[in-house]
């Protein structure tokens, strides 16, 4: 029998949506490689076409294995609901959209994963959807940019990559008080480090490829609902509020209650864009939140010890890690993050763009490579890769200077990790600040 006592995050991560297997006993959850379900009969089909019966019809709309992540993220987060996706962006579409129509907006944070503003700025206005970004340091910015267009304000809870922290409590009121949600992107953080609906989020978004799998092998995604934002006869929702022509005039928040928007984003969201995640990801992103606190846990001590031997180091300009008191974000980080400031981090080198090339080639422990999360510890010279399109305006602008070096630190060993950076920067502080 199963006590009283609410199950720690340790627990949940093991055994949240993976029981033994009811058919078979099998104890891990079992891989359900098939595309579609065979029905009882044409009744029950019916009923689960119109959504009277929960069910499954067709993988795009929900997979028994893909549903068994959804429902241990969604334990984890202390969400009422999620929906699985193809890849972290694909989360951001899928969490916007119910919420968004043509000539919409949501107020961003600046401070976000680069890939995150390209999708925003860019490539949300082929929906019609506007991005405005607002320096988070001041939550007071985002209540400036509202508009009655407003839809949502999106953060990062720990912005990727260099250890940004934001007020969450202090976002989720201001979004409260204008009656839109607050979505909360908690990838880096993950929910070992930080719970935000405890601290006032609607919607959470992951990208499940970084360190909720943990290996550097799947890439995918989750949006997880709080059920705590009232969507029920909101004329600023119509797709939760009002009819569903297509569901025989169904309206999702009258029916579904709490879970509309966790219904609507499969039955409409993943419906009709498709971005499902395939089920043997889902299993090997499940297989990796198995041992998500021990991960952390080291990936956050490892990270405390790389970043202040960092700091020292005489090649090296400043560091900014939200675990260290030099810190600007240490007090936010401290109340937000109690357990550790996670395993990504920058610094910049006092050579500048030539010291950050040489650095990365020389690095042999660490791999050179566009990812985080991984076990592996891995290190990235934005200037020379991901950001190479810039100007050194928007380079600096975009906190990827030419002086700069992105590191997602692993589960090795420390001393090996140090030992390989030591190597790596030698000589270093020699060159010249390349101005
Ligand atoms: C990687 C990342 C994303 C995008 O996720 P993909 O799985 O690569 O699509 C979004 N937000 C953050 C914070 C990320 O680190």
């Amino acid at each position: 029998m199963m006590s009283n006592r609410k199950p720690g995050l340790e627990t949940l991560s093991v055994h949240a949506g993976t029981p033994p297997d009811p058919t078979t006993g099998a104890r891990q959850m079992p891989i359900y490689q098939t595309s579609s379900f065979v029905f009882d009969d044409a009744d029950h089909a019916a009923s689960l076409f119109n959504l009277q019966l929960p069910g499954f019809i067709y993988s795009r709309l929900s997979n028994p294995t893909v549903s068994a992540l959804e429902e241990r993220i969604a334990a984890l987060e202390d969400g009422l609901g999620a929906t699985a996706t193809a890849s972290g962006h694909a989360a951001q579409i899928l969490a916007l959209f119910p919420l968004m129509h043509p000539g919409d907006e949501i107020i961003a944070a600046n401070k976000l994963y680069g890939g995150s503003i390209n999708q925003m700025g860019i490539s949300y206005k082929k929906f019609g959807w506007n991005a405005s970004f607002v320096d988070p340091d001041d939550p007071e910015n985002f209540r400036r940019a509202i508009t009655d267009k407003t839809k949502a304000i999106f953060i990062e809870s720990l912005a990727n990559p260099g250890g940004v922290v934001v007020d969450i409590e202090a976002v989720a009121a201001i979004a409260h008080d204008t009656g839109i949600p607050l979505i909360v992107d908690n990838t880096m953080a993950t929910p070992y480090l930080c719970k935000p609906f405890e601290h006032g989020a609607d919607i959470i978004v992951h990208s499940t490829t970084k360190f909720l799998s943990g290996n550097g092998s799947s890439i995918g995604g989750c949006v997880v609902d709080s059920g705590k934002f009232n969507f029920a006869g909101r004329d600023k929702y119509p797709s939760l509020s009002q009819p569903a022509p297509e569901y025989h005039g169904l309206t999702f928040s009258e029916t579904f209650g709490d879970l509309a928007y966790t219904m609507h984003s499969h039955a409409v969201g993943l419906r009709d864009l498709g971005a499902c995640q395939s089920p043997i990801n889902a299993w090997i992103t499940l297989l990796g939140i198995e041992t998500l606190a021990l991960r952390m846990e080291r990936h956050c001590e490892n990270a405390a010890k790389v970043a202040s031997y960092l700091e020292t180091h005489p090649a090296i300009d400043w560091v900014s890690y939200a675990g260290l008191e030099s810190s600007k974000y240490f007090d936010l980080r401290k109340r937000y993050m109690p357990r550790g400031a996670g395993g990504v981090f920058t610094f910049g080198l006092k050579g500048g763009y030539d010291a950050g090339v040489t650095l990365v080639d020389r690095c042999e422990l660490l791999s050179h490579l566009a990812n985080i999360g991984d076990t592996r510890s891995l290190i990235l010279h934005p200037a020379s890769t991901t950001h190479r399109q810039l100007t050194e305006e928007q380079l600096k602008a975009a906190g990827a200077g030419p002086e700069v070096i992105r590191i997602s630190i692993g589960i090795e060993t420390v001393e090996d990790i140090i030992s390989d950076l030591e190597q790596a920067l030698t000589g270093l502080e020699l060159a010249t600040v390349a101005e």
